[in-house]
This record gives structure tokens, sequence and C-alpha cells, in this order.
């Protein structure tokens, strides 16, 4: 059984100071000492101010690195962003102007370290600095996902898969959402962070977790050395039933929860939390499979006139399936696996995702919603 300590902040930080420290020293304080290799693990996914919800808050991060001072400890800040300079991206998101004057180290996960993680996928490669670290303070943020539904705990470790690694595993794991949930929890078990923090202070609803998602307060911080038990205390707070975030059902497949969870503080009940429209990849009798996910899934959808051919989103695409056509983008439907991480990377929230016509016709027919 997990305890998960949940409290309500906001990012005044002499208020919220006195909260991340509490939680740091019911998950992880005694492992944080003099000499111990300290790595904080932010949601670094765009540069983005804070108000914008898709990176953690600056002043969560500041209030973790000086806790790990205070310790003895000098703690190294290390992410992998999608796309974007890791340092165009700190200082944009405010975080190293919040963290001026600290001794603290910024690095860039660059060199993974091979790790067997079992089957089906075997060997993967993760951070080395992310597995080798004596103590992985993992802070998420609270998000929308519009092909995970939700990135939380679990899939914040995601970026501790170096670089263009990162687009191969979508690629690898295609249109199956359950095999890349797999992946994600596979990765969890070879990170094991000491604690995970969830920055649900100003939270993403709708389409994100990039510049598509509509920032949303909730007022809110959890915490908790089992990042499963927080990210299923997140979905029972907005109302999702915990296993339809398949990373949380396939934990519990593997036995990594059993869902009994200690609430430490009080749990909201927050109304009408506003999820992606998520439709399943593959429907239908199977030899129609790839009939339906070309013409029926939804699928990504560039809004031209946001558009300002920047490359990020064809360069990124792992399924290499949009290209730049005379004044706008243009999609190969036919290779596209519905991952959206284009929309995810997108610096102008040009890209969404979009159900296509016949799409909800056919499953309203079928009786799937
Ligand atoms: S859709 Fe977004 S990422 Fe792609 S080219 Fe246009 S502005 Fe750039
Ligand atoms: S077009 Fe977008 S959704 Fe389709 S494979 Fe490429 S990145 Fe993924």
């Amino acid at each position: 059984m997990s305890t998960v300590i949940i409290r309500k902040a906001s990012y005044d930080y002499k208020a919220l100071r006195p909260v991340v420290f509490e939680i740091l020293n019911s998950t992880c304080g005694d492992m944080v000492r003099e000499k111990k290799r300290v790595i904080i693990k932010p949601n670094l996914l765009a540069a983005a101010t804070p108000d914008k919800a898709i990176v953690t808050h600056p002043m969560i991060i500041k209030a973790a690195a000086e806790y790990v001072l205070e310790k003895g400890a000098v703690p190294q800040i290390s992410d992998s962003p999608a796309v974007g300079s890791f340092h165009k991206i700190l200082k944009e998101s405010g975080i190293t102007d919040a963290l001026a004057g600290l001794n603290v180290i910024y690095k860039e996960f660059r060199e993974s370290a091979v790790i067997d993680v079992g089957e089906p996928f075997r060997k993967i490669d993760i951070a080395g600095d992310a597995v080798n670290c004596d103590v992985l303070i993992n802070l998420a943020k609270l998000k929308t996902h519009t092909q995970m539904m939700l990135t939380l705990g679990v899939k914040n470790l995601f970026g501790c898969i170096v670089g263009m690694k990162k687009p191969e595993w979508h690629f690898r794991t295609g249109v199956d959402r359950e095999k890349f949930a797999a992946l994600l929890v596979k990765n969890f078990q070879a990170i094991k962070p000491s604690v995970t923090i969830i920055d649900g202070i100003l939270a993403m609803e709708g389409e994100g977790p990039g510049r598509s998602g509509t920032p949303r307060e909730l007022g809110v911080i959890l915490g908790s050395n089992d990042a499963v038990a927080a990210d299923i205390t997140v979905c029972r707070m907005i109302g999702v039933e915990p296993d339809m975030l398949l990373t949380n059902r396939f934990a519990r497949k593997a036995g990594l929860s059993d869902g009994e969870i200690i609430i430490d503080g009080d749990l909201p009940a927050i109304r009408d939390f506003r999820l992606p429209e998520i439709t399943p990849l593959v429907f239908g009798p199977k030899r129609f499979h790839g009939y339906f996910r070309r013409h029926l899934v939804q699928r990504p959808v560039c809004n031209d006139s946001e558009c300002r051919l920047c490359g990020e989103c064809w360069k990124y695409c792992p399924a290499k399936a949009i290209s730049p056509a005379k004044k706008k983008i243009r999609f190969d439907y036919d290779k596209c696996i519905r991952c959206y991480c284009c929309a995810e990377v997108c610096p102008h929230g040009a890209l969404g995702a979009r159900e296509t016509f016949t799409g909800r016709i056919a499953r309203r027919v079928m009786g799937m919603r």
C-alpha cells in the first residue's frame, strides 16, 4: 500500500516552499545527503511561460533544488526535450531566472545506458544519469495528452529517453497505445524515481500536452514514492476511472499496484475536467483495421493560419508522414500512426487532432460511444 500526499497550493513561493519540503522530507528525506547524486527531472516539453501550463512550474523546481542544497547535495536539473534547445527552454520558461544564484548543475540528458527491461522490448536506451543517480526527483505536470489521455508521473519519465530515440519508440509501438503504455511502465521501472511530485496547481485540460491544451487552475500538488499511486490518485481526483489511463492498467496487470492508496490530505473532487477526444485507433472487424485507421480514426490537422512552416513537426514525426507543400504542410494519413507527437512539438499551437465525420458516424453505428 502506498501513500500519496496531497496539499492545496499556489505558486506563491513563501507558501509553496514548505509544502514541497514536507513532501520531499516524507518521501526521500533520508536519501538526499552530501555526495549523493541527485537528479531533478521536470517536464520541459517546450519553451513556454508558466501561464501556459506546459512545463513544471519554476517555483516547484526551485523549491526542490533548495531542498537538495539544504541537505548538502548538489542538484542536477536534467531532461531531454522533444524539440528545441534545453537551455533555451530553461531560460524562456523562467527556470534559469527562478534558480539564479543557486548552486545547481544544468545538464541535458544526452548519453544513454542500455537497459534490459524484459519482454517484449528487451533493451532500451535510457539516460545514463537517470538510471545511475542516487536519487531521482520526478517533477511532473498534470496535463492532458492527446495520445495517452493524461501525462502524469509515469509518462514524465519518457523524457529520460534521449533525443530522437523517443520518436523511434513511438514508431516501434505504432498505433498500439497499450504497447506504448507498457513501454512507459517498463521505462519507469528501470528508472525507479525516489519521489514523484505532480504539479496540479495550474494544470492543463483539453488537447494537451502542448500549446493546443488549455490551462486550468486546480490548486493542488501531489507527491508520493510511488508514481503509479500518484497517477491513480490524480485520475480519481478528476473523475477518471484509473484503468482508463493505460499506464495504470498495465502497472496493475504487472503487479505494481493494487490500487490501495492511503491519502494524506484532502482529495478534492474536480468536476468537468476536459479530457482530449480519444478514439480507438483500431476497431471493428480485424480485416478492416487498416482501412478504418486511414479513413475513420481521429487524425492530426493543421490550422494553416497559425502554421509558420517552422519544420519542427516534420523533423520530429516518427512516421515521416508530414511534408511541406507550398504554403502549408501536408499529412500522409496512410503513413501516420496517430501518435500526435506533431501537435505536442508544434511551437505555435497550429496542430490538433480531429475526428473525421465518417469516423464519428461509423463508431455510433457500431455502438462504440
Ligand atoms: S504545424 Fe507547427 S510545427 Fe509544423 S510547420 Fe507549422 S508551425 Fe511548425
Ligand atoms: S503526422 Fe503527427 S500523428 Fe501522424 S505519425 Fe506524424 S507525428 Fe504522429
